[in-house]
């Protein structure tokens, strides 16, 4: 985190990280969210090229008041299996609900 804002940089001169959408596109638009997709550059033992990561996150294009122009990420929102699994605890206790009021 940048000691001069809320978000986190990214360094791209250790990593390209790329914020990918649904379809693997990069995530262009302000807010916008996509899975974190890096590919490291400072591990020569065990390189990792576009490695999923299964994190979900939040891009910022806003500069930050630090001066350096890093795309930024704004929030990372947790990892994709547990949003999947809340989502659908949410639509299972929804469906258990209207399945009871109609008995
Ligand atoms: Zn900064």
């Amino acid at each position: 985190m940048c000691g001069s804002g809320e978000y986190y940089h990214d360094f791209q001169e250790y990593a390209l990280t790329e914020v990918l959408d649904k379809e693997g596109n990069p995530v262009m638009e302000e807010g916008g969210i996509g899975e974190i997709v890096s590919t490291p550059f400072t591990n020569p033992v065990t390189p990792l090229i576009r490695y999923r990561t299964g994190d979900l996150a939040q891009v910022t294009f806003q500069p930050c008041p630090c001066g350096r122009a890093h795309r930024r990420i704004k929030k990372i929102l947790g990892a994709i299996k547990i949003i999947w699994r809340l989502l659908m605890a949410v639509k299972f206790s929804s469906s258990a609900k209207y399945s009871s009021e109609r008995v």
